[in-house]
């Protein structure tokens, strides 16, 4: 057998082989899968923006003005009117001088941290950080530390240990401000108080909760009061809550001159279809015209957390969107996922490596399209398992 058929039968055999389902229909909650409609729980949409007609509309409108490719990269000749109308948009809404506009998020996070550090630097990051940002601190020349997932204690004796003490040389914290697999939120307000006291620059993933928290949809750094000088590097991303495509950056006006020179990820690649950047303003001003869809989510929250609990189902410490039931082994997990989705429902079963072994589990997602029988549905497959 070859190396590659081997380790597929040993991914098979332990309960990790991944395949995909085929789409046919939109982003929503009732989705065309195989032929077949389900009602599901696994996207990342969480204020129902994917599919909205005003979004819809407005990247009509801009592929009439705009086409479709952007043709090159933004330093070169892909940067439209549009992509800067967002980018201007999008510091406003996060209370930052400037954000720059990535392909994508986990392109945005390689990118950020391979220009922020170099030899002799090191990056700290929280063990249950996203898979991107975990791999642009690997690829990076830095040192890499991981502190324990939300722990204080294990991130300041890192940041004091005399190796990574030595004169000159940067420090980099960073940290998801939602846990992405666990739905949990990260201690903002202490890590960045730490990082000032210990002279560490500070970076937080916001790509769980830009959309659906803080005033208006402003994010977990807003919720928590965090400015610029708190939080100097602010990643979010457009792919979730506001339903399009993309990421960005947002701080100092230094901060962006900088990346633009130095991200590779930015420059070395082609700009997002300027149409995208128009459904996405689309996307902010309804954050502010239909902010009902983010008190709607957190009822709907609530409404699942209770049901969920009183049938006596695991569920993880989470006020988000994001809420897992641990199961525990694998193939436990998949075979919950399958009758689940026998009766008509869909929920991911999430498994190592994407989360640490013995803690399979489903990670149902919830959104603003979500309406309260859809929940009761949910809840309904779940009691019959
Ligand atoms: C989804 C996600 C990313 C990656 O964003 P994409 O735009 O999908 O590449 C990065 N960080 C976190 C925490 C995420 O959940």
């Amino acid at each position: 057998m070859s190396v590659i058929s081997q380790k597929l039968a040993n991914k098979k055999r332990q309960g990790l082989y991944r395949t995909r389902r085929v789409l046919s229909s939109p982003q929503q909650p009732m989705v065309r899968v195989d032929d077949v409609n389900y009602l599901a729980f696994c996207s990342n949409d969480y204020l129902g923006l994917a599919n909205h007609p005003r979004v819809v509309t407005a990247f009509k409108q801009a592929v009439d003005l705009y086409g479709v490719g952007s043709g090159a990269s933004h330093l070169v000749l892909g940067h439209s009117k549009v992509h800067h109308q967002l980018e201007e948009a999008l510091a406003e809404k996060v209370g930052r001088d400037r954000a720059l506009l990535f392909s994508s998020g986990y392109m945005a996070n390689v990118g950020v941290i391979n220009a922020l550090v170099d030899t002799g630097d090191t990056v700290f990051e929280d063990k249950l950080n996203h898979a991107s940002l975990l791999d642009g601190g690997l690829i990076s020349k830095a040192k890499f530390q991981r502190y324990l997932h939300n722990d204080m204690e294990s991130l300041r004796g890192k940041l004091c240990d005399d190796k990574v003490k030595v004169a000159g040389n940067s420090k980099l914290v960073v940290t998801d401000s939602v846990f992405s697999m666990d739905g949990d939120i990260a201690p903002l307000t202490d890590i960045s108080v730490i990082c000032q006291q210990q002279k560490a620059m500070l970076m937080v993933d916001d790509a769980h909760g830009f959309g659906v928290m803080g005033d208006r949809g402003a994010g977990a750094l807003n919720a928590n009061g965090l400015t610029q000088s708190d939080v100097p590097v602010l990643m979010a991303t457009l792919g979730k809550a506001l339903g399009t495509a993309g990421a960005f950056i947002a701080g100092s006006d230094e901060l962006i001159e900088y990346l633009i020179q130095e991200a590779r990820t930015y420059i070395y690649t082609t700009a997002l279809p300027p149409a995208i950047a128009a459904a996405t303003l689309e996307s902010l001003q309804l954050l502010v015209d239909e902010n009902w869809r983010q008190d709607k989510l957190q009822q709907l929250i609530q409404r699942f957390r209770s049901g969920a609990q009183s049938l006596g189902l695991n569920v993880m410490a989470s006020s988000t969107a994001i809420q897992p039931i641990l199961v525990g082994e694998p193939d436990k997990a998949l075979a919950m996922s399958q009758k689940l989705q026998d009766q008509g429902l869909l929920v991911t079963a999430i498994r190592p490596p994407t989360v640490p072994k013995g803690t399979a589990r489903l990670r149902v997602t919830l959104s603003a399209g979500h309406s309260e029988e859809n929940i009761d549905q949910l809840l309904e497959g779940f009691s019959s398992l």
